[in-house]
C-alpha cells in the first residue's frame, strides 16, 4: 500500500500546507495511507486532530521521511537529502531558478517532480495546475492589500459629505494573478486598466471588462504561452511609456513574470516619483535580486519620499493559507492519481506530462532543461 507524507514548511512566512484534512480523507478512500508531520496544518488552521479524524497518522519529520513512498511540500525542503531511492518528492521545486537543488536531489535517488514544469495549457494538465491555483489566490490577495494601503475608496461612493471618485488601478501582467487582481478590484468598485506584452493576454484583458493600456510594443510570446524576455530596446520603450502611464493611477499592481527568468522592471524610481501622494504600488514579482519596481523589497512596505507605499509582496498565497492549501493539495490528489493508476506508483518518463515534470530519477538529473542549465551554472 501506498503512503503519502506531508511535510511541515519550515520557511519563515509560509502558512500553508501542501494537503489538508479534506485532500487526506479522499486519498484515505481510496486506501492510501497518509503521514502527516506533527503541526504541518498548524498556520493554515488545519490542526493534527483534524488529520487523524481524516484517518490519517501524525508522526515526526523523522518518521515522514523514512516511511513515505510519496513526500508532499511546497517549497523544497532544506533538509531533502533525508529522501531516499524510490521516494517521490512532489512540490514548487523551482528547479529553473536553482538547477543545483536537481544535482543534490538526484545524489538522495529520489524521483523529483517539480509541479512548475507542468504543461499548463494541456488539458488534462488543468487539475494538477499548482502555479495557477497559486497566483490566482496571490491576484485575490494583491488587490485587498492595495485597497487595505490605499488611502481613499476603490469604489464611487454617493453619500450625504459628498461624492468620492473611484481609485484608477493599473495592473501590469494580465496572467493569472493579474486577471484576479483586476476582476477583485473591479468587484471592490475601483476603474482597472490593464497591460500584458503577449498579443493573447491582451485579448482576455479585454474580455475582464478593464480598459487595456496600449504602448504599441509588440507582442512577445515564448513556448508554452509564458512570455519571452524583450530585447535591450523593446524593454527601453516599454519603460518610457510606463513611466508616462503609470503617474495616471492611484494603485498599481504588478505581476509579470518570465518563466525561469528573472522578473522584468516596468515601474522605475522614476515612474514612482511621478505617482501622488498616497498612491500604492503592489510588486508581486519583488525577489530579493529585484523585481517589477525598482526599490521593492520583498514582504516590506516602505514609503518613498514622494509619499508612494511599495509592498513587496512575493509569496501572497501563502497569507491566504486555507484556501490556497485547499486548492494545492487538489492539485496533488490530480497528480497522484495519474502517477498511481492501480493504487501504486507507476513511472511513464513517455508521458508527457511526467516527462514534463520529473526532474530527477535514479539518482541523475533526467530534466533536459535543468540539466542544461545546471551544465551552463557549472561552465560559467
Ligand atoms: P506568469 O506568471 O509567467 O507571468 C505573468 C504575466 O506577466 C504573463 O501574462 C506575462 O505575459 C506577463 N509579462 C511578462 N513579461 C512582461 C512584461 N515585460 N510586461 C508586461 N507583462 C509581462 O504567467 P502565468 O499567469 O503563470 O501564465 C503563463 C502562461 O500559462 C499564460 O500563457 C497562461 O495563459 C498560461 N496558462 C494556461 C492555462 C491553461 O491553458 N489552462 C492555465 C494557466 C496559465
Amino acid at each position: 500500500m501506498t503512503t503519502v507524507g506531508v511535510l511541515l514548511e519550515t520557511a519563515g512566512r509560509e502558512r500553508r500546507v501542501a494537503l489538508t484534512p479534506d485532500g487526506a480523507e479522499r486519498l484515505r478512500k481510496q486506501d492510501v495511507e497518509v503521514l502527516v508531520e506533527t503541526g504541518a496544518g498548524h498556520r493554515a488552521w488545519f490542526e493534527d486532530v483534524g488529520y487523524t479524524g481524516a484517518g490519517c497518522a501524525v508522526g515526526s519529520r523523522q518518521q515522514v521521511y523514512a516511511e513515505s513512498d510519496i513526500l508532499l511540500c511546497l517549497h523544497p525542503p532544506e533538509d531533502a537529502e533525508n529522501c531516499r531511492p524510490g521516494q517521490l518528492l512532489i512540490g514548487l521545486l523551482g528547479v529553473l531558478h536553482d538547477p543545483g537543488l536537481a544535482q543534490r536531489l538526484a545524489a538522495t535517488g529520489v524521483t523529483a517532480v517539480s509541479l512548475d514544469l507542468l504543461p499548463r495549457t494541456l488539458s488534462r494538465a488543468q487539475a494538477m495546475d499548482a502555479l495557477t491555483s497559486q497566483a490566482n489566490v496571490a491576484g485575490y490577495k494583491a488587490a485587498l492589500l492595495a485597497a487595505e494601503a490605499y488611502p481613499g475608496f476603490f469604489p464611487m461612493l454617493m453619500t450625504a459629505a459628498g461624492t468620492t471618485r473611484p481609485a484608477q488601478v493599473l495592473v501590469l501582467g494580465a496572467g493569472v494573478a493579474g486577471l484576479q487582481a483586476i476582476a477583485t478590484a473591479r468587484r471592490l468598485g475601483a476603474l482597472v486598466t490593464g497591460y500584458d506584452v503577449r498579443e493573447a493576454a491582451r485579448a482576455d484583458l479585454a474580455s475582464t471588462g478593464a480598459a487595456v493600456l496600449d504602448l504599441r510594443t509588440p507582442s512577445a510570446e515564448a513556448e508554452g504561452g509564458y512570455a519571452r524576455e524583450l530585447t535591450g530596446d523593446e524593454a527601453q520603450a516599454q519603460l518610457s511609456g510606463l513611466a508616462q502611464a503609470v503617474p495616471r493611477f492611484d494603485v498599481v499592481i504588478t505581476t509579470a513574470q518570465v518563466q525561469g527568468g528573472s522578473p522584468p522592471l516596468l515601474v522605475t524610481a522614476g515612474a514612482l516619483a511621478g505617482m501622488r501622494p498616497g498612491s500604492v504600488v503592489i510588486d508581486l514579482a519583488s525577489t530579493v535580486e529585484g523585481g517589477n519596481v525598482e526599490g521593492s523589497v520583498p514582504d516590506t512596505r516602505t514609503v518613498t519620499d514622494e509619499g508612494v507605499t511599495v509592498i513587496g509582496a512575493a509569496n501572497l498565497a501563502a497569507t491566504v493559507p486555507g484556501a490556497a492549501s485547499t486548492a494545492y493539495g487538489r492539485n496533488l490528489l490530480a497528480l497522484i492519481a495519474s502517477l498511481t493508476p492501480g493504487g501504486e506508483v507507476v513511472l511513464d518518463l513517455d508521458d508527457e506530462i511526467q516527462k514534463a515534470v520529473i526532474v530527477t530519477h535514479g539518482g541523475r538529473v533526467v530534466h533536459p532543461r535543468v540539466k542544461a542549465l545546471f551544465e551552463r551554472e557549472i561552465r560559467s
